[in-house]
């Protein structure tokens, strides 16, 4: 893992991370964790996955937490919030990470198809948005990183119900952040472009090279990469900074 930011300008912070197995969610809870950062994350159903990213961030000197929890249920919701008030203490810092596709044109697309991908990326951040706002807006402090995708900036053919649940994140992040400024709480979100992990890896060969030679630095970005940007705004020295989308996508989106 590379990470470039040695700093601890995380320690003593405590956060929620969704789909914190695999890709730019484990990058993220370890980069949390490099900072100083104590984590609880969710995953989906790769226990192994989840063990790993668990244990690398213990040898980073985090208190790290993994939890089977579905981020469709506003149940499991509540339960990684009193995981982190249990095991951590309390919650600062909630990354919506979790995110799934299900890639059709759209006029072949099923009603399931669209639903499911609604489901996990928006309704998901959703409900884990509402169950961190009673704690923080009583401790008047928080941060909150919604993970969008350059695709829902700019649409992609066959991503229709992906493109809307990432631009749905984008209103999500920008209205949440107007209703709960003045409660010390920041809402931004991060929009990258085409990283390499297992949901591009599934890409057509083809498809990987037309998406790389849209990007002005000519290469796939990496989790660390994203994960960078996460965890500076979910630090302190970026605490004027809210209701923003910061693409971390080799210029792709300009
Ligand atoms: P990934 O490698 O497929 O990993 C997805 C992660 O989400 C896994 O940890 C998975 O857990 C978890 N997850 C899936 N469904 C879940 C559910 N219902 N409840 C809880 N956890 C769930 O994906 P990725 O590429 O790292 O993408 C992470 C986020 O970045 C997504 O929101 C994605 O849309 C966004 N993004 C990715 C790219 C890219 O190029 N890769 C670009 C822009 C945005 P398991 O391991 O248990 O399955």
């Amino acid at each position: 893992m590379g990470g470039i930011d040695m700093t601890k300008d995380l320690a003593g912070k405590r956060a929620i991370v969704t789909g914190g197995s695999r890709g730019i969610g484990r990058a993220v809870v370890l980069e949390l964790a490099r900072r100083g950062a104590d984590v609880v994350f969710s995953y989906a159903g790769n226990a192994e996955a989840a063990e790993r990213t668990r244990a690398e961030a213990e040898e980073l000197g985090a208190r790290s937490v993994a939890v089977k929890a579905d981020v469709t249920s506003a149940e499991a919701a509540t339960s990684m919030v009193d995981a982190a008030k249990e095991e951590l203490g309390g919650v600062d810092i909630l990354v919506n990470n979790a995110g799934i596709t299900r890639d059709k044109l759209c006029a072949r697309m099923k009603d399931d198809d669209f639903d499911q991908v609604i489901a996990c990326n928006l309704r998901g951040a959703f409900l884990m948005t509402r169950a961190v706002l009673r704690p923080m807006m009583r401790q008047r402090s928080g941060a909150i990183v919604n993970m969008s995708s350059v695709v829902g900036i700019r649409g992609n053919a066959g991503q229709a119900n992906y493109a809307a649940s990432k631009a749905g994140l984008i209103g999500l992040t920008k209205s949440v952040a107007r209703e709960v400024a003045r409660s010390g709480i920041r809402v931004n979100a991060v929009a990258p472009g085409f990283i390499a992990t297992d949901m591009t890896a599934a890409m057509p060969e083809a498809a990987r090279e037309a998406a790389v030679a849209q990007v002005p630095a000519g290469d796939l970005g990496t989790p660390e990469d994203v994960a960078r940007a996460v965890a500076f705004l979910a630090s302190d020295g970026a605490g004027y900074i809210t209701g923003q989308v910061l693409a971390v996508d080799g210029g792709m989106s300009m």
